[in-house]
């Protein structure tokens, strides 16, 4: 008899590992029962969800003799624990527990073969996901994330000028960066993917470069969690 198939995971190096759980840190606004958590896995000390002149944040257990403790803003909380997560370099399996925490997922860490970097083993929570085709993913372009250098390759192969028209290029401290989706001829960024077309007579979108669309594009959202908190209708509601 077929067993259950196991549940959508995505293996991911140590490092890719980390810079996810800073870009959580970094994406959502104030997660502050995160923060806290984190604020106790990562530097040992007690943290409450707290708020100061209408600014959320977290509220750092009083020292001794002390009637209050430290408030700090849910903004420097989020850039403080990034640091303390690079500073403490967390091993494989704390690695595995942190992003447990962060994701809301189960991980483990991967026993890694002679030669072999450890790989992080993260659920990603994605069953029962079916795009509904609703385009908010692309509506409301609030990242202008990277794209990556093997799109623009592709881009640059197929001869697509009018997708290349689009992508914004910057130096970084390590080569090219590029970001999508940049007015052509201007500096401004689109609010919204301009390859995004509405089905003739249907509430439905389609892509119009879904066969060559940037990964960034073709990983979304990738987690639950990434969908639950962009938006995302791909769910059942339950
Ligand atoms: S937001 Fe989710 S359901 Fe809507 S088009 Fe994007 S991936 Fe599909």
């Amino acid at each position: 008899m077929p067993g259950r198939p196991a549940p959508p995971a995505v293996l991911l190096t140590t490092a890719e590992a980390l810079a996810a759980i800073r870009c959580d840190l970094r994406m959502y606004g104030p997660q502050l029962d995160e923060f806290c958590s984190l604020a106790g896995a990562l530097c040992g000390l007690a943290a409450r969800p707290a708020e100061q002149g209408g600014v959320p944040g977290l509220e750092l257990a009083p020292g001794a003799g002390a009637a209050r403790g430290r408030f700090v803003p849910w903004e420097i909380a989020a850039r403080w624990l990034c640091r303390a997560l690079t500073r403490s370099h967390p091993g494989p399996e704390a690695l595995a527990r942190l992003c447990a925490l962060v994701f809301g997922q189960r991980a483990e860490a991967l026993p890694a073969a002679p030669g072999e970097a450890p790989r992080i083993r993260l659920e990603t929570g994605m069953d029962g996901f079916a795009c509904t085709r609703c385009g908010r993913c692309c509506l409301d372009l609030d990242y202008h994330a990277e794209c990556d250098a093997e799109d623009v390759a592709l881009w640059r192969r197929l001869g697509r000028e009018d997708i290349l028209a689009w992508v914004g290029r910057e130096q970084g401290p390590e080569g090219p960066v590029y970001r999508i989706w940049r007015r052509p001829g201007t500096p401004l960024y689109a609010e919204r993917c301009p390859f995004l077309r509405r089905v003739p007579g249907d509430t439905a979108f389609v892509c119009t470069i879904h066969d060559v669309k940037p990964a960034i594009c073709r990983s979304y959202p990738g987690l639950r969690k990434h969908a639950l908190l962009t938006g995302c209708k791909g769910f059942p509601r339950g």
